[in-house]
């Protein structure tokens, strides 16, 4: 049986850093599920339509065939109707759109097949904001990852900057601000704690010590223990 890790969190609590990180090092498969969300929301963006047309949305769904594929170095690569979006996805624009198509029911259904039997075919270590409420609550480890929303637009703000986009700090402030009180009012899947989840606050920490932790939780749910 597969042994399935979920991490919950908003936005730029670290969770893609460190799942990535986690799955390395323990040879699990990581998966991102709000890379899901940004390949519809682009498709949607694409299409011209605003991102809280629901009957548009849900319109469009039947068009939208999206798959993922790992590189060699393992890396996780999103599929839209055969294009590979994976740089696009990560476009501050998108971000918007994800959140806003994310809170549609039939969105998430849509995705939610695709999620559950990754899980059941491997062994995964998989992110999003209802993995441990919804996706998977029978995962072994349940991880929520937190900091305050000035931490967060921080290092968002510096990856972006990395890989070259132009934003402003305040701009990345607002879009996670935006995102946080989106994700967590929802009436679907709401982003919360899962019973059960560990919670860490990692305002402050390293990218180390945050890894640290979450490597001993790990280590620990995999040699048998509950996670607790
Ligand atoms: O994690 P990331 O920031 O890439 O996710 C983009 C958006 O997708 C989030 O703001 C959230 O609204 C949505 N999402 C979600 N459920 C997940 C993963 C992401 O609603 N499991």
């Amino acid at each position: 049986m597969s042994k399935n890790i979920a991490v919950d969190g908003p936005s730029g609590a670290g969770k893609s850093t460190l799942s990535r990180m986690i799955a390395r090092k323990f040879g699990l498969i990581y998966v991102d599920t709000g890379a899901m969300y940004r390949t519809v929301g682009l498709y949607v963006l694409r299409h011209g339509l605003d991102s809280h047309d629901k009957e548009g949305v849900v319109s469009l769904l039947p068009d939208i065939h999206v798959a993922m594929r790992y590189d060699d170095s393992g890396v996780q690569r999103m599929l839209l109707n055969g294009e590979d979006v994976s740089e696009e996805i990560r476009l501050p624009g998108v971000s918007i759109y994800a959140s806003d198509v994310s809170a549609m029911p039939e969105v998430r259904s849509f995705l939610l097949h695709m999620q559950r039997k990754l899980a059941e075919e491997n062994s995964v270590i998989m992110d999003g904001r209802d993995i441990g409420t919804v996706v998977l609550p029978d995962a072994g480890l349940k991880i929520f990852l937190s900091a305050t929303p000035e931490d967060r637009a921080r290092r968002r703000y510096e990856e972006l900057l990395l890989k070259g986009v132009e934003t402003t700090p305040e701009d990345v402030l607002r879009d996670i601000n935006y995102r946080d009180v989106n994700d967590s009012t929802r009436a679907a899947a709401p982003l919360r704690p899962a019973e059960g989840a560990v919670i860490l606050d990692t305002t402050g920490n390293t990218l180390e010590e945050s890894f640290e932790t979450i490597s001993r939780l790990v280590k620990a749910y995999l040699d048998g223990g509950d996670g607790e």
